[in-house]
């Protein structure tokens, strides 16, 4: 035997006993999108590398190390998207969306981080996300903040907290990450590795580090806060006041920094305690510098993103992890007449009656090895076909939930004879 090939590292394979599961989530994020009025945008999952290197950040974690890239056979440098916000900002640029327009979009599909494999945390991953172009006020930050709320809860997800934060104008930003700066020139020894790196490049990050001792050191540094501008201020403080006023419950982290360099004004984060160390099922803010950074006019934009394998894990883990349905009917047939027949008798229930689930058995065998399979899928009725009943025009209906009693009818009655029982199991 050939050696069996497996899937690569962090690229799962979502099987058909987890299906039903993401296909509950999938619908009920799209129709809680389309309440409010979005649009969908499909986006492609390759782009030039440009393109990320320029949005998120020549120093950022994604781009220094965890894109997939590689040139394609004419040279040119592509990647996988490690997220969709740069993706859609560049096709709201070439198509011309956001002239005299302000869209509210969403998407979702795989995204593709070169990251350590755990759970909560892979190499190809799912996002939902949002992004809404041209609306600088706080009016359109708090709508996306009751969206993603809306979102969670649409999922049955109602207990997960909210911590937002302000990061203020870039220039307020700039002035901040120098105080920062000097202060941890100071302290530089006790830092760690990653840290130390940082200072020179992309200091703002080292908010963000999970290392103990850095995390330490930063409770006497400089706070963000203290260098937000006046209008920032105000612009948060209407934020907050609209979702008060909406019964959002959140908290202010002034720690909160978010990973990506794009950022400014708000951001904010759902954070669960459930899911360990990968607690962020969804994260976004503003970023209003980024289409012209990226060759457009400049465009106040917000978004955020949901991590779909960790709603799902949040379900599951809670056994709230909905189940496939099993089928209405499984077609038991038992010999040449009724094996050709038996077929047409499903496409004529399917037709007949709207949403039936109806199985049909191939491949022959025994009446008792045909049971065994429907029993094995769930099925509520069976609906036997043997020589005799193709020629009289019957067939039988056994309930496998019931007594197993039997009862023949004739084809014409077969889907009202269905229909009823079906009614009856789905009251009780
Ligand atoms: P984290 O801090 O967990 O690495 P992040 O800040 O890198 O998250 P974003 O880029 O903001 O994440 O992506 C939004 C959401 O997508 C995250 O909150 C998370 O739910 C999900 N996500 C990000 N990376 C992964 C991954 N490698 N595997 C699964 N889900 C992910
Ligand atoms: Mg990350």
């Amino acid at each position: 035997m050939a050696t069996t090939i497996q899937s690569v590292r962090g690229f799962g394979d979502i099987l058909p006993e987890h299906t039903p599961v993401w296909q509950f989530v999938e619908q009920r994020l799209r129709a809680t999108l389309d309440a409010y009025g979005y649009e969908e945008i499909r986006l492609p999952l390759l782009e030039k590398t440009e393109l990320f290197s320029r949005s998120i950040g020549e120093v950022t974690d994604i781009v220094e190390k965890e894109m997939y890239t590689f040139d394609d056979r004419n040279g040119d440098s592509l990647s996988l998207r490690p997220e969709g916000t740069a993706g859609c900002v560049r096709a709201g640029i070439q198509h011309g969306l956001f002239h005299n327009r302000q869209p509210r979009l969403w998407y979702a599909g795989s995204m593709f981080r070169h990251e350590r494999p755990q759970k909560g945390r892979y190499r190809q991953f799912n996002q939902v996300g949002v992004e809404v172009f041209g609306l600088p006020g706080p009016d359109i930050d708090a709508e996306v903040i009751l969206l993603a709320a809306r979102m969670l809860r649409a999922v049955g997800l109602d207990d997960i907290r909210l911590e937002l934060n302000t990061l203020g104008t870039p220039e307020a930003r700039a002035a901040y990450r120098d105080a920062l700066v000097d202060y941890l020139r100071g302290h530089e020894a006790a830092l760690d590795e990653d840290s130390r790196r940082r200072l020179s490049t992309n200091p703002l990050r080292i908010l963000d580090t999970k290392n103990p001792d850095t995390r330490a050191l930063l409770d006497g540094a400089p706070a963000l806060e203290d260098w937000i501008d006046d209008e920032s201020r105000q612009h948060f403080r209407d934020l907050c006041a609209i979702l008060d006023r909406a019964g959002i419950a959140y908290t202010v982290n002034p720690q909160l920094v978010r990973g990506l360099d794009y950022y400014g004004r708000t951001v904010f984060e759902w954070i669960t305690d459930q899911l360990g160390a990968q607690g962020t099922v969804c994260a976004g803010g503003r970023y209003d510098g980024l289409v012209e950074q990226i060759g457009g006019r400049p465009t106040p934009a917000i978004g955020f993103a949901l991590g779909v394998e960790r709603l799902v894990a949040l379900l599951e883990d809670a056994g709230k992890a909905p189940v496939a349905a099993a089928p209405d009917v499984y077609l038991v047939l038992a010999g040449d007449a009724a094996t050709q027949e038996g077929l047409v008798l499903a496409e004529e229930l399917r037709s007949a009656i709207t949403g039936l689930r109806v199985v049909t058995h191939c491949g022959g065998g025994s009446f008792k090895s045909q049971f065994k399979r429907a029993d094995r899928l769930g099925a509520r009725l069976a609906v036997v076909m043997g020589e005799n009943e193709v020629a009289r025009n019957e067939v039988a209906i056994k309930d496998l939930h019931g007594d197993g009693d039997q009862l023949t009818v004739t084809r014409a009655d077969l889907p009202r004879e269905l229909r009823e029982r079906l009614e009856t199991g789905r009251e009780s």
